[in-house]
């Protein structure tokens, strides 16, 4: 029976960089996933670094995008080093083929106020593509991470640290007394509890939906299906990664090519459909022609744990008081994974945060008559 001081229910990006987060303030940590870690959305995403058009997005989205774009770099190569896995955080450039005047005055605002270069992209950018650009703008400074390797990296590195990894655990139940969590039992056995922490992406609120039924508010989280892509095509073939429209595709340093996405709000399946290859091949085909000479090998899908608004729970359950919450990170979860992390560790061990947590806390996300 482990006795750890932080339990962490999920083991995707969220749950192994929060138990990173504790592990290296010294805590001892279990983390129990129901499958095996890292197979979920943190898998089938897509790894580009930033949202689609940031300037879009609630200003709470920008704080953790921006501090998690300042730890990237270090938190790869740490990686590559202590586990010789290499996440490959590339910096690959975004380049947007299409933006209205107003768009375009968003973008270079939003890039000035968070010092994210924008540019007029060179000719080069485009070569390959068929595209008619309308105010294209490059992101030179953008980055990508080859997420499935993040996730193999980040399960070794938290091991060798010293977690206490349960995979394929399904929970029974909870005793909860006292607005307290006091144990968890599941299928490998009791677990006392001091802190947990609900990490479990898009099946976050099932877990209150099952196990602590009309016993306490349930964060408003959903599933919103993604589907995509990849296309075996030689090295250097694009030079960035494009966003066209809602579209996107991704060049692997190996020359692999991905292509996204659909967004399938409450869907709770991953089967992938015809309609949505036929989407997605003829965007992609249509945009770089020469795909239609590259192997598609690969077709897949992942649930994305979606709020409102894009802005993810980061912070203590309001009624539970050993309970917190690091889930809802929709569309943009491998970006802003790191400083999610931080910001949760940071609240529940006490300690100063970097960013304002107020944006984060389970109220917020309350309909505005249930205030
Ligand atoms: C097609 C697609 C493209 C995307 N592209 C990008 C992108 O380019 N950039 C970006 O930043 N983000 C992208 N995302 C979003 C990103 O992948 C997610 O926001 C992020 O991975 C969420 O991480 P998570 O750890 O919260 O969830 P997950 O990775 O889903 O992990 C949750 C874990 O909890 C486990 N779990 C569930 N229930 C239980 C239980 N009862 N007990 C124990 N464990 C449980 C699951 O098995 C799973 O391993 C994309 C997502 C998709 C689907």
């Amino acid at each position: 029976m482990q006795n750890s001081d932080i339990t962490i229910i999920g083991g995707g990006v969220m749950g192994l960089l929060t138990a990173r987060e504790f592990l290296h303030a010294g805590a001892s940590v279990t983390l129990l996933e129901k499958n095996k870690c890292g197979h979920e959305s943190s898998w089938a995403g897509g790894g580009i670094l930033l949202p689609l058009y940031p300037w879009r997005q609630a200003p709470a989205i920008s704080d953790l995008v921006i501090e998690s774009l300042k730890t990237y770099p270090t938190l790869a190569a740490q990686l590559q080093a202590d586990t010789g896995i290499d996440p490959e955080w590339t910096q690959s450039g975004l380049l947007i083929t299409h933006n209205s005047p107003e768009e375009t005055i968003l973008a270079h605002q939003w890039g000035e106020k968070h010092h994210i270069r924008i540019q007029k992209p060179e000719d080069d950018c485009f070569s390959g593509l068929n595209v008619d650009p309308q105010a294209p703008i490059l992101l030179p400074d953008i980055a990508q991470i080859r997420n499935p390797r993040l996730l193999e990296a980040l399960k070794h590195d938290v091991l060798a640290k010293g977690l206490h990894l349960i995979e394929h655990c399904e929970i029974t139940h909870f005793t909860l007394e006292q607005q307290k969590l006091h144990d968890i039992h599941t299928n490998h056995g009791r677990f006392p509890l001091h802190q947990v922490v609900l990490t479990a992406g898009a099946w976050t609120r099932s877990i209150f939906q099952q196990y602590l039924i009309g016993v306490v508010d349930a964060p408003d989280i959903f599933p919103a299906k993604g589907q995509m892509l990849v296309f075996d095509a030689p090295a250097n073939t694009l030079n960035n990664i494009v966003l066209h429209g809602d579209h996107y595709l991704i060049p692997r340093r190996d020359g692999k090519i991905l292509a996204g996405s659909t967004v399938e709000y409450h869907v709770f399946h991953k089967e992938v459909t015809v309609e949505a290859h036929e989407e997605i091949y003829n965007f992609a085909t249509n945009l770089l022609p020469s795909l239609k000479d590259a192997p598609m090998i690969k077709h897949w899908a992942g649930l994305r744990p979606a709020t409102e608004d894009g802005v993810p729970y980061i912070g203590f359950h309001p009624e539970i008081t050993n309970l917190s919450i690091n889930a809802g990170h929709f569309r943009n979860g491998l970006t802003m994974a790191p400083a999610s992390a931080q910001l949760l560790a940071d609240i529940v061990l006490n300690r100063p945060t970097v960013i304002d947590p107020q944006a984060y806390q389970f109220f917020k996300h309350l309909p505005k008559n249930a205030l």
